[in-house]
C-alpha cells in the first residue's frame, strides 16, 4: 500500500520524508488537483535503494523505535501566565516547554505564517523568535528540508525541539532512523489539515470582502463573551488596520474545517488518531475538563498533555514552575477527545467541494456544500445560552 507503488492518496500524509531521504534526489513533491502535494519519482534517477518506503510514516508506524516504559500518562496542563494563555491556542504548553528547556544551544522547529500567509515549518534559535510558532495554523505546513536541518543540528550535538502533527513527527523519526539523546518531540492531537490552496482561496475571499490586504491573521483568537464564557475558536484578521473577529459559526473556513469538509485525503485514514503516540509529549485541548473541574473553562486555555516516553516524563518535572499540572485519568481523556479514538469522518460533499472550489469563489463552494441553517435556528443560536442549546440538542438526539 506504499503510496509510490499504489498511488492511493489516502496512504500519503505529505510529510516529505521520502523526498528528503532520497540519496539521488529523484523524488519531488507535486501538487494534485485538490492542492495537496504528493511524491513523484523520476524512475531514471532511482537506484531502487528502498529508503523512501522505509521512512514512510503510513507504512512503518510500528517500526518507530520508542521506549514507552508503561506510559502514556495524562496531565491537566495550563500555563500560569495569563498573557501566555491569550497568545496560545490552548493551555500554553509549547511556551512552557521552550521557556524551560530551550535556554541554551537549541534549535526549535515549529509552524509559522510567512509574510503572504503561506504555512511553513522553520526553525528558530531564540525563544523570543520561536513565539511566532504559537497559535494553531489550520493548514498543512510545508516541511521543506526541516528533517535534514534537524539531523545536521543533532549530529553537531545541538539540542533539537521538533513540533508538528503526529505524522510529521513520525516522518522525522523514521527519516533519522535512530533515536538521539538530544532530540525532543512534541506532537498535537490533530483533526486534519486543509491544503495551502484552499487557505489561499479563503484569504482572497476575505480580502475581496473587506476591500483591503490582510496584514495579520490569527486562528484560535480567544474572546470573553458577555456571559463570562470564553470562546477560543475565533479568527481575527487585520484589514485596513482594523481588527475583524469572525466567530466559529459565522466563518466559512472554520465551518469547513470543523465540518471535516476539506482535509487531506490521508487525514480520514490517519494512522495516528489514537493513544499510541510517537512523540515525547502530546499536546491537546482538554475537551470535557469541566466535568472534572467545574470551575474551569477549556476555551480560556486548558490543555491536556500525554507524556509518552521517559524523556517526556523527565521534561514534565521542569514544567511545574510555569504550568499548573495534575495527573488525570487517561481513559477519561481518550473518551473526551475524538481524535484520540478515530480519524475525522469525510464530509458527504467532500468531492463536490473540490469540484466547486476550482471554478467558484470560496464562499460559494462552502455554502453549496454546507448550506446555512434555517433563519429560526440561526436566531436561536445567537440568543440562547449555551446550556439551553446543549439541552435542546440532547432532547433532539433522545427523540431520534
Ligand atoms: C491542524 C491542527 C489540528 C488540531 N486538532 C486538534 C484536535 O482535533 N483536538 C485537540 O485536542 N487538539 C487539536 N489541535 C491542537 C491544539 O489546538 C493546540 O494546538 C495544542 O494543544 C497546543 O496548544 P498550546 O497552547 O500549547 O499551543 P501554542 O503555543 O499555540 O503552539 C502551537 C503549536 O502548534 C504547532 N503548529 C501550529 N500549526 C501547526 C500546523 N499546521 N502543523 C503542525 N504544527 C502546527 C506549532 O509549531 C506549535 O508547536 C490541533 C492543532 C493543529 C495545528
Amino acid at each position: 500500500m506504499f503510496y509510490l507503488d499504489s498511488k492511493n492518496e489516502e496512504m500519503c500524509c505529505g510529510c516529505q520524508a521520502c523526498e528528503q531521504v532520497c540519496p539521488t534526489d529523484c523524488i519531488s513533491m507535486i501538487k494534485d488537483k485538490k492542492g495537496f502535494t504528493y511524491p513523484f519519482k523520476n524512475q531514471e534517477k532511482c537506484i531502487e535503494c528502498g529508503l523512501c518506503e522505509k521512512v514512510c510514516p503510513f507504512v512503518q508506524k510500528k517500526k518507530i523505535d520508542i521506549n514507552f516504559n508503561g506510559l502514556p500518562k495524562a496531565y491537566y496542563a495550563a500555563n500560569k501566565n495569563v498573557d501566555t494563555l491569550m497568545a496560545s491556542a490552548s493551555g500554553g504548553v509549547f511556551t512552557s516547554v521552550i521557556d524551560t528547556y530551550c535556554k541554551e544551544d537549541f534549535a526549535i522547529f515549529g509552524v509559522q505564517f510567512d509574510d503572504r500567509f503561506k504555512v511553513i515549518h522553520s526553525y528558530s534559535e531564540s525563544i523570543e523568535e520561536a513565539k511566532k510558532y504559537r497559535k494553531s495554523k489550520y493548514v498543512q505546513s510545508d516541511i521543506n528540508n526541516s528533517f535534514k536541518q534537524a539531523e545536521t543540528f543533532l549530529k553537531e550535538g545541538k539540542k533539537v525541539l521538533f513540533t508538528g502533527t503526529p505524522c510529521q513527527v513520525a516522518g522525522l523519526r523514521l527519516f533519522l532512523r535512530k533515536d538521539y539523546e538530544n532530540l525532543f518531540c512534541l506532537d498535537l492531537v490533530c483533526h486534519g489539515v486543509p491544503s495551502q490552496n484552499i487557505f489561499d482561496k479563503y484569504i482572497k475571499y476575505i480580502e475581496e470582502k473587506y476591500k483591503g490586504k490582510i496584514t495579520d491573521f490569527t486562528f484560535r483568537h480567544k474572546v470573553l463573551d458577555k456571559n463570562g464564557k470564553w470562546n477560543s475558536k475565533n479568527i481575527k484578521v487585520k484589514v485596513n488596520n482594523k481588527d475583524i473577529i469572525h466567530k466559529p459559526n459565522e466563518d466559512l473556513y472554520l465551518k469547513g474545517f470543523h465540518g471535516e469538509l476539506f482535509y487531506r485525503p490521508s487525514c480520514y485514514n490517519c494512522q495516528y488518531a489514537n493513544p499510541e503516540r510517537i512523540s515525547d509529549i502530546t499536546m491537546a485541548d482538554f475537551w470535557g475538563v469541566e466535568k472534572l473541574y467545574p470551575e474551569d473553562d477549556v476555551h480560556r486555555g486548558i490543555s491536556v498533555i500525554l507524556v509518552n516516553t521517559p524523556k517526556g516524563q523527565e521534561m514534565l518535572k521542569g514544567l511545574t514552575e510555569t504550568m499548573s499540572l495534575k495527573e488525570v485519568d487517561l481513559d477519561f481523556v481518550i473518551e473526551s477527545n475524538a481524535q484520540l479514538n478515530r480519524p475525522a469522518k469525510k464530509h458527504l460533499k467532500y468531492e463536490d467541494f473540490f469540484k466547486h472550489i476550482n471554478n467558484e469563489r470560496f464562499d460559494e463552494a462552502v455554502n453549496k456544500c454546507i448550506p446555512k441553517p434555517p433563519l429560526i435556528k440561526r436566531i436561536a443560536s445567537r440568543i440562547l445560552p449555551n446550556e439551553v442549546k446543549k439541552n435542546i440538542k440532547k432532547i433532539i438526539k433522545w427523540r431520534g
